[in-house]
């Protein structure tokens, strides 16, 4: 059995290779660092990342833009901020370029660019990969042996420090299927339950999704649980052929998620016209019967929003497009206002964990030592990126996760023992 003190890292997506780097730049040159990961090749995830360009980050990152521990979240990213992974990528030869919305893309805008940049460095630290090793369990050390088991398929691994970056349930086909919580679970963590989050939503048929597919508009969404408001925020949603999809819908949907599979009842109202409530749009069409009188609704309606969405809400609120503005009744109108302002939006479920972008839930961050992302439970053994009880809205976000808990992680385990 190979006794050169080892640092293994189970998972080589974002957080793994940022912890491998991490770690071997810190660690002593006569230690092995060693990546395992189940998958043939590296990377799935950051490749059809950002719709193939990858978000690696964002200009402003505070930890009001993820869900879990706020204070241990502000911890983290406090240690390393967006500045330091633009800094860092741009070290490893992946330049960034921001974009209007303040999200951070490569300058070669190909998420290829980013994970070379990350694999080309391995290289050169001289971090060990071993693919196609999918690890089955792990066993602590002990105190006759320091060395944790780390068990995969075809055999075992002994290691001084394992860091676990297995990630979460969100496009299993990339090889992240929830394995790691079990092997964490075995080692004494706790796993909350998980959810699929920044997950587009599929609507019922009675809908008029499909007939206005592919057009993007700004909304506001409200999310209720058992008529509570749990969440409110504004975005461009994206008609799609099953439903609803687009930034809005996608930050929205790990509320609703939550929220239905807890068994509640679970609701989001749409308004179609935001900054507008029920009483400004009634009397917006009260005036519109004076002064665009002879206007159909569907023209008057179409100067706020795209066309093809105003006849389709005219119509889904059971007034006819060629109505005049002169002639609409008082039912009409109101039934028109309430579809505008808090349109119910019939949701039958989320789209599948092939089509979501992150998990919510996993381990609880209380669990972990947030200088060091070491485990409050097993000495040694460190967990980083999306296995953990934290997620981002959409932006680089969740990128910036696994990057500043990677560098915490692998500046940790590399260190040399007190
Ligand atoms: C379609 C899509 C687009 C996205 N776009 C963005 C974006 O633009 N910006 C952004 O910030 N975030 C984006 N995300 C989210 C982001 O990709 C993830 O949050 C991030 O990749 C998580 O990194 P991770 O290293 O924690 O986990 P993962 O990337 O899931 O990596 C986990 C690794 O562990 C391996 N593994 C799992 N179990 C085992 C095991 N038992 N043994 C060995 N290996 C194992 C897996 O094979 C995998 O390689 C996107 C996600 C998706 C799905």
């Amino acid at each position: 059995m190979n006794q050169t003190p080892t640092i293994a890292i189970i998972g080589g997506g974002a957080a793994g290779l940022a912890t491998a780097i991490f770690a071997a730049q810190s660690a002593n040159k006569s230690r092995r660092i060693l990546l395992l990961d189940g998958a043939k090749t590296l990377g799935a995830k950051i490749l059809v990342s950002g719709g193939g360009r990858c978000n690696v980050t964002h200009d402003a990152v505070i930890p009001e833009d993820f869900n879990g521990s706020r204070t241990v979240i502000r911890n983290i990213l406090a240690a390393f901020p967006a500045s330091a992974a633009v800094d860092w990528l741009a070290s490893l030869g992946g330049e960034l370029k921001r974009e209007e919305t303040g999200k951070l893309f490569p300058v070669a805008n190909t998420a290829r660019a980013v994970l070379s940049a990350l694999l080309h460095r391995c290289t050169e630290l001289g971090i060990e990969i071993l693919l196609n090793t999918r690890v089955t369990a792990i066993s602590a050390s002990t105190e006759s042996d320091p060395h944790f088991k780390i068990q995969h398929e075809t055999g075992i691994i002994s290691a001084t420090r394992v860091i676990m970056a297995t990630g979460g349930r969100s496009l299993p086909r990339s090889g992240s299927d929830g394995q790691g919580w079990e092997i964490a679970h075995k080692l004494g963590h706790t796993i909350t339950p998980t959810y699929a989050a920044l997950v587009p939503l599929v609507l019922a048929d009675k809908m008029f999704h499909a007939s206005v597919s592919g057009i993007a508009m700004d909304v506001q969404l409200q999310t209720f649980a058992n008529n509570r408001l749990i969440d409110r925020r504004r975005g461009s949603l994206l008609w799609t052929h099953f439903g609803i999809s687009g930034p809005v819908v996608m930050d929205a949907s790990r509320h609703w998620v939550i929220a239905h599979e807890s068994n509640a009842q679970a609701r989001i109202e749409c308004n179609l016209l935001p900054g507008e409530n029920f009483e400004t749009i009634e009397k917006w069409l009260v005036d519109l019967a004076t002064t665009r009188a002879k206007s159909s609704i569907a023209s008057a309606i179409a100067d706020r929003m795209p066309e093809r969405v105003a006849k389709a809400i005219i119509s889904h609120a059971d007034v006819d497009p060629a109505t005049i503005c002169g002639q609409l009744s008082r039912a009409g109108r109101r039934q028109l206002v309430a579809s505008l302002t808090s349109l119910p939006l019939p949701i039958l479920n989320h789209r599948g964990w092939n089509y979501a972008e992150v998990t919510a839930g996993g381990i609880p961050l209380d669990e972990i030592n947030y200088r060091t992302m070491e485990s409050r439970k097993i000495p040694s053994l460190y967990l980083v990126g999306e296995m953990l009880d934290c997620d981002g809205r959409i932006g680089g976000f969740n990128f910036q996760w696994a990057w500043a808990t990677g560098h915490l992680a692998g500046k940790a385990a590399g260190a040399p023992p007190p």
